[in-house]
């Protein structure tokens, strides 16, 4: 395997215990040795009624891991709300990482739909004022992490893929901004992923995480086996930062 160091590792891998995947972690290990990898994470959804944590943990702990790949853990979640609020079950116990998602457009006072937030944009709001509140968002979460749940490690999963959603792009965020995220990130010990699925952060975004000293981590967000590992705009989005 070529590349960037980060390559060699994937964190954010799906399995049955999430509805829209379909490998066993068995499978999804095997396949992650396969394709050479060093690092895994194992992630599923879950929100606040979520109660199959303790099932995964013992599935994830069960496996016979080759002393060639590090497995970790986590549940994604998504951001609730600009306070830092995440939709997660009280229960955690034995989970290593909170991947923490942009699924839906966190307010002050719970999350807008991607069409509810394009509705309030275009009624007033406005995209400046959009883009800082997910910004502002986003800093909060990271910011509140360290309080609201000091046990786990906080990962940004597919970080601004909601932009796109609510008709914004990631390029009409400032270099103040980008540089406050990664400020944040770093100093939080916030892992940013660079998603294969989603194909971001992007490369001038994770420019300013790596100038800013964060860590940065590949992702596929595989949902079947065969895609554990195999990057190909993430790599590009790795080596454009980098140049
Ligand atoms: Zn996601
Ligand atoms: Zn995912």
């Amino acid at each position: 395997m070529t590349g960037h160091a980060a390559l060699r590792g994937d964190f954010h891998v799906h399995s049955v215990f999430s509805d829209d995947a379909v490998s066993t972690p068995a499978e999804n290990l095997a396949a992650a040795e396969a394709v050479g990898l060093s690092e895994v994470r194992f992630i599923d959804h879950v929100r606040l009624s979520t109660t199959w944590v303790p099932d995964f943990v013992s599935a994830v702990s069960s496996l016979a891991v080759p002393g060639s790949i590090t497995v970790r853990t986590g549940v994604e979640a998504k951001l609730l709300d600009t306070h830092g609020t995440i939709d997660v079950p009280a229960d955690l116990a034995g989970v290593d990482a909170i991947v923490i998602a942009d699924h839906q457009f966190p307010a002050a006072d719970g999350p807008w739909s991607p069409d509810a937030a394009r509705a309030r944009i275009a009624d007033g709001l406005g995209a400046t004022a959009a883009l800082e509140q997910f910004v502002s968002a986003s800093i909060a979460v990271m910011e509140e992490f360290g309080r609201r749940h000091p046990a786990f490690e906080p990962q940004l999963a597919h970080w601004f893929s909601i932009l796109p959603k609510v008709g914004l792009s990631e390029d009409q965020l400032t270099d103040e901004q980008l540089e406050r995220w990664a400020r944040t990130a770093a100093e939080t010990g916030t892992l940013i992923e660079v998603n294969e699925k989603w194909a971001c952060p992007g490369p001038r975004a994770i420019r300013a995480a790596l100038d800013a000293g964060a860590r940065v981590v590949a992702a596929t967000d595989s949902h079947v086996a065969t895609e554990v590992g195999r990057y190909d705009r993430a790599a590009r989005i790795l080596e454009e930062a980098a140049a």
